[in-house]
């Protein structure tokens, strides 16, 4: 199936075209000719698989320019999507003339009163800012021919029910409307039965909800331990870029900090911080200023963010779909990625109640030595001398310290000149900044039904897994009773294989980070960029 197959206008066509896209995926193919022919659609598939376009092409293509005000709205989550959605659509509308603002609280609303002033087709924005708008008289609703509601289950997880219904409510009945969700509990669906007419409801089958391209694993682990098991694995496995994962707030920015002071580029974002912050941190991550991105589950839920090669789970998540959709951040576009969630011992229960889920199991692994963290990073250091010296631009800059270094070296020997240099570049274990994460109480030992999947529970102890592992596995888990010896003879053997893998990618990339194309941004289906076919 071609775009052009889909009754878009010209001037849409010709945009797509320009984006790179060649094929719609699967939920715009349906979707697109429904809301084309003006139906109202439910449009459920999962986080990546294209359903801003799905929603936006078709609502683009019935923009008439000729008129000067807002003919569609378009209601989202967080600020950070609101934005996203905004640039897609200002992308795939520009040539048409179609202006696309975006509106969300934490930022002058008084500049976005003045940005609607100046002219809007399409508004994207956050339910509560749309409705202090539109009580404001700044946002005028009646010519609205087109509503959309995007990420609706992120919206109603987040509590915006009652805010998205006083918004579709203000929107005239001879409106389309359009719902985009990647999962549909009842709420959801009630709002398609109370709000919409005769919805069709599109359903893309999630493939699996989490790829065998990720490889997942577990470290048990005390809570007052978690923050240096990761960076020594971190020093170990070298990761290329990695999100890492706190329950609160508080963990977000304690963890940066403490990245930080360890010498990683490590920025965090969660909902606390300034809309400006948030938009900055996101880039720098994707222009690859920064190697971590420390996040919240709502301030990372739905981003497109392309390359992670690996995710912390420094807090196992409290409900599963969490956990589908923070190690979906990696393993895209067919890369491989790795998971690593870090399990306090009463915590193990839950890793059950994911596995249940996700139908895949984790793997355990030992964590690494500080040894082996100070061996890994020596290393790095070594190759990068090496690298440094074969390197023609920074020999170049030898020339100015030279009389310097003469004097240097008569002073001191080589071998102590060597020892001061790796001294500089080397963290010294011994040494290294005491970061302090504050306390954060596990997890109840015993989930409750409600909210976790209600099923695991009780009987599924590391005895039950124990036993179930010994008949999937040959060679990983041997005895239930040896569970934590166990992990550790097949974690150990996963983890050897994989660091020295990496160290060996390390090796080779020339600690450059391959460039990253558009075509490898996109995920959940093959897409190929033209040119490439
Ligand atoms: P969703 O809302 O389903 O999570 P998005 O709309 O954010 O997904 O799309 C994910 C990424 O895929 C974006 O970078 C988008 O530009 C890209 N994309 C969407 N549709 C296509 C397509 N048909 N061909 C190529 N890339 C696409
Ligand atoms: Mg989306």
């Amino acid at each position: 199936m071609k775009f052009t197959e889909l009754n878009l206008s010209e001037t849409i066509l010709t945009a797509v075209e320009k984006a790179g896209f060649v094929e719609p995926s699967p939920i715009q193919e349906l979707t697109i000719p429904l809301a084309l022919e003006g139906k109202d659609v439910i449009g459920q598939a999962q986080t990546g698989t294209g359903k801003t376009a799905a929603f936006g092409l078709p609502t683009l293509n019935k923009i008439n320019t000729n008129h000067n005000y807002v003919q569609a709205l378009v209601i989202a989550p967080t600020r950070e999507l609101a934005v996203q959605s905004q640039e897609e659509l200002f992308r795939f509308g520009r040539d048409k003339g179609v202006k696309v603002r975006s509106v969300y609280g934490g930022s002058s609303i008084e500049k976005q009163i003045k940005a609607l002033r100046s002219g809007a087709h399409i508004v994207v924005g956050t339910p509560g800012r749309l409705l202090d708008l539109i009580k404001r008289k700044a946002l005028k609703l009646e010519n609205v021919e087109t509503l959309i509601l995007d990420e609706a289950d992120e919206m109603l997880n987040m509590g915006f029910l009652e805010d998205i219904e006083a918004i579709i409510s203000r929107v005239p009945e001879s409106r389309q409307t359009l719902l985009f969700s990647a999962t549909m509990p009842d709420p959801i669906k009630r709002i398609g039965v109370n709000f919409m007419k005769e919805p069709e409801h599109v359903k893309i089958a999630a493939k699996e909800l989490t790829t065998d391209l990720v490889d997942q694993y577990y470290i048990r682990v005390k809570e007052n331990e978690k923050f240096d098991t990761m960076t020594r694995l971190m020093d170990v496995d070298q990761p290329e870029l990695s999100i890492v994962f706190g329950r609160t707030k508080r963990r977000v920015d304690e963890l940066t900090r403490g990245l930080k002071l360890r010498g990683f580029r490590a920025e965090g974002i969660h909902g606390d911080l300034d809309q400006g912050k948030r938009l900055r941190v996101l880039r720098d991550f994707k222009n690859d200023n920064l190697d971590i991105l420390v996040a919240t589950d709502v301030a990372a839920r739905g981003l497109d963010i392309s390359g992670v090669t690996h995710v912390y789970n420094y807090d196992i998540p409290q409900d599963p779909e969490s956990y589908v959709h923070r190690i979906g951040r990696t393993g895209r576009a067919g890369k491989h990625g790795q998971s690593i969630t870090f399990v306090s011992p009463n915590e193990m229960g839950y890793l059950a109640i994911i596995e249940n889920l996700t139908k895949k199991r984790m793997k355990g692994m030992k964590p690494a030595t500080a040894e082996e963290a100070f061996q890994a990073k020596k290393k790095v250091a070594l190759k990068k001398i090496e690298r440094d010296f074969a390197d023609e631009s920074i020999r170049s800059n030898f020339d100015k310290f030279k009389g310097d270094a003469v004097k240097l070296a008569q002073e001191f020997t080589p071998e102590e000149l060597a020892l001061y240099i790796l001294t500089l570049t080397v963290q010294d274990p011994d040494t290294l900044p005491e970061v302090e994460i504050a306390r954060e109480k596990p997890l109840p030992f015993k989930p409750s039904g409600s909210g976790f999947g209600g099923k695991g529970g009780r009987g599924r102890n590391d005895r039950n897994r124990g036993g179930r592992d010994n008949d999937r596995r040959r060679g990983g888990y041997r005895g239930d009773r040896n569970r934590d010896r166990d992990d550790r003879d097949g974690g150990r053997r996963d983890f050897k294989r994989k660091s020295n893998k990496n160290r060996k990618d390390f090796e080779n990339k020339d600690n450059k980070r391959p460039h990253r194309t558009s075509s490898e941004k996109k995920n959940g289906f093959v897409i190929r960029n033209k040119g490439e076919r």
